[in-house]
């Protein structure tokens, strides 16, 4: 065709740069969707080193999986980051890197692992294989253990080459939203090669995003949970943390299994926490239809339970003997359970914790578990079954330990010399009084006390709250004036927070309700 021939004739002096320049503008305006919204780009190494430099190319996005590898100027870098740069540097084809263009940054979708690693490369944190040799213009180049400045300060015309001619393919898309964006990673990584909560983190909602927040051990903006953060963390090898006070698995996104763990069992209490079950209520948060906003605050607070009893952990406990995701899950369950029937107090972390390690111990010495068959089941099995028992199991395990749990406590009340447990229960239904609750409810007109904002209506088993004022002046909490009733959702979310400011709270929300009408 002519035409071809006289562009080919007229750029055959022309830059390798013009001639992607070129191919680009007709992948993106004659070679694109019929949207015009997705098309193939090409870059040279160089031209994308500059751009992921400069932070037009970014991986810190939310459907994208946490960088893996911690780069060191001078290091060595990861063998995987190593065999990657290995391959790059002989001009093997690297596969496509997914980018989203919006607001004049490129998002990467996929990719941004292998990107990160090439900044690390031409920041000298990676070197290359050993005994990697490369044929270039006949003569044979020793790359084997070099770094990025080695290599140039060896082969100055290869480097040259090489940075200018090794081209790297993007998939681009234009303005696609953050749900868009994380289906299209979700189906890039399948689900085998993703670890299951790394799966669920793509699937992308608001509660998504929390959860990787509170877990999220490099985050800047203060959000992480203590324990998974700053002084609280250790790095055991290049890229690998563990907690100091804990023993949360860290790979794999371990601690955002915990957290989202832990916020299920908020909303769906003494429940199994299987991979399947969890991916199915994050696929709900995706579609609206999960319940995570209504519980949010509840969630909150347990997770700061759990952060500041881990933070009482002795700085020498023996690692092996740590608290582990089972156990605490395990400790949470009990306390959920408790608390049905009683106010559950920490009175001190340390002692509740070591309470809960020599119960462990006690109850993986003796039979405690049969069923009505007579069936033995090892604690060992009770701990691990948490996520692949069934709903029952749990809840009758659990209760066998409140059990255990309300006797000890009873003992230690009883004389002070038992064993510390470092909690208290207090008794709910003695706090209001029975003729108190049906004054109020009738008062309230079976109402909750927040009708205005939930809507709920309250019976006799509705949980009473009483305000604290009432103690500071002396009168009995279990006066008339002094009680509320409530629904269980707004006695979660009110939480032990005083009446007269939990009121501001829920008129600022029925305001943002309303307004947004
Ligand atoms: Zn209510």
């Amino acid at each position: 065709m002519k035409i071809i021939n006289d562009i080919m004739s007229k750029i055959e002096n022309e830059t390798n740069t013009v001639c992607r320049t070129l191919v680009n503008q007709i992948m993106r305006l004659h070679l694109c969707d019929p949207d015009g919204n997705s098309f193939s780009r090409i870059m040279s190494i160089r031209e994308y080193n500059e751009q992921l430099g400069n932070g037009v190319y970014t991986a810190q996005v939310e459907y994208q999986r946490q960088y893996c590898y911690t780069d060191v100027k001078g290091g060595n870098g990861h063998p995987w980051q190593r065999r990657l740069m290995g391959s790059l540097i002989t001009f093997q084809s690297l596969d496509y890197i997914w980018v989203n263009d919006i607001n004049g940054e490129s998002h990467i979708i996929d990719g941004g692992q292998r990107s990160r690693t090439i900044r690390g490369w031409f920041t000298n944190c990676i070197r290359l294989p050993r005994g990697l040799v490369y044929k270039f213009k006949g003569k044979n180049l020793e790359l084997g253990g070099k770094n990025w400045s080695e290599v140039k300060d060896y082969y100055p015309e290869f480097s040259e080459h090489w940075l200018e001619n090794y081209q790297i393919d993007f998939k681009v898309f234009m303005n696609y939203t953050n749900e868009e964006c994380s289906v299209i990673f979700t189906k890039l990584n399948t689900v085998n090669s993703m670890s299951k909560p790394e799966y669920r983190n793509s699937i992308w909602s608001d509660m998504a995003t929390f959860i990787r927040e509170l877990s999220d051990f490099e985050n800047k903006e203060n959000k992480t949970l203590d324990i998974f953060h700053g002084k609280q963390i250790e790095e055991t090898e290049p890229g690998k943390f563990r907690g100091i006070r804990h023993g949360i698995k860290f790979g794999k996104r371990g601690f955002d299994d915990f957290v989202s763990k832990i916020s299920y069992l908020t909303i769906n209490p003494l429940k199994v926490t299987g991979n399947k079950v969890l991916e199915e209520w994050y696929r709900n948060e995706r579609e609206g239809t999960g319940s995570f906003k209504k519980f949010k605050k509840k969630i909150k607070q347990n997770l700061k339970w759990i952060n500041d009893l881990i933070l009482n952990e002795k700085d020498n406990q023996t690692r092996s003997s740590l608290l582990g995701l089972p156990e605490i899950q395990f400790l949470f369950n009990v306390k959920t359970h408790l608390e049905r029937t009683y106010e559950f107090k920490t009175t001190n972390g340390l002692q509740l914790i070591e309470f809960w390690r020599n119960t462990i111990t006690l109850l993986k010495t003796k039979d405690w578990f049969v069923d009505y068959n007579g069936d033995k089941t090892p604690f060992k099995t009770c701990l691990s079954s948490l996520s692949s028992g069934r709903d029952t199991e749990i809840e009758d395990w659990t209760s066998i330990v409140s059990d255990h749990f309300v006797e000890k406590y009873n003992n230690w009340k009883k004389d002070s010399t038992e064993i510390e447990v470092g909690f208290k229960l207090l008794d709910k239904s003695r706090t209001i009084k029975k003729s108190v609750k049906e004054q109020v409810l009738v008062e309230q007109d079976f109402k909750c006390e927040y009708y205005d904002w939930c809507g709920n209506r309250v019976t006799m088993s509705s949980p009473g709250d009483h305000s604290e004022t009432s103690h500071t002046d002396g009168g009995s909490s279990s006066d008339v004036d002094n009680c509320d009733m409530t629904c269980e959702d707004c006695n979660g979310e009110k939480g032990p927070m005083e009446k007269k400011y939990y009121k501001l709270v829920v008129e600022q929300k029925i305001k943002d309700r309303d307004g947004e009408k």
